[in-house]
């Protein structure tokens, strides 16, 4: 099936990734989608409908937190982002590069583990298990964070 992009908004322009993303996972690429995309995805981080409503704010941008929980919702719905499970609220990342994540049993903050670094763990889990992971992100470790450590 050959689809063709949607005709490419201005601000859709400005960051055509994340535009084509959207529109790869069959959303429809408003200013508002694309925006909180960006957000999310600039700000290297996983981020709780709450912090995400602080980016907005932070930047002067007018939005209501029902509908950013629910954009965030679908982002995870059809993929382009996913929801980390920690104490306190859901976090959510930017399902670009596949990766595994460290979560703070303290402080909630959600940390990236690039699969090539785990990949000797996640074959000793398999040995020892039995469990076969998926192909990306299976892995969930819940600690203290350096920061929380230090405490
Ligand atoms: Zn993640
Ligand atoms: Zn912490």
């Amino acid at each position: 099936m050959t689809m063709t992009p949607p005709p490419a908004h201005q601000d859709a322009a400005a960051t055509p990734e994340l535009s084509l993303q959207l529109w790869r996972h069959g959303l429809r690429c408003t200013p508002s989608r694309l925006c909180r995309l960006r957000l999310l995805s600039a700000s290297g981080e996983h981020l709780s409908s709450a912090e995400l409503g602080g980016e907005l704010r932070g930047r002067g941008l007018p939005f209501d937190q029902a509908t950013v929980c629910r954009t965030l919702e679908t982002f995870t719905d059809v993929g382009v982002a996913h929801a980390v499970h920690g104490p306190g609220p859901k976090r959510y990342g930017v399902s670009s590069e596949p990766h595994h994540h460290t979560v703070c049993e303290e402080c909630g903050r959600v940390r990236d583990l690039a699969i090539d670094h785990m990949r000797i763990a996640v074959e000793r889990i398999t040995e020892l298990s039995g469990v076969r992971t998926g192909a990306a992100g299976s892995l969930l470790l819940y600690g203290r964070c350096a920061h929380c450590s230090q405490k």
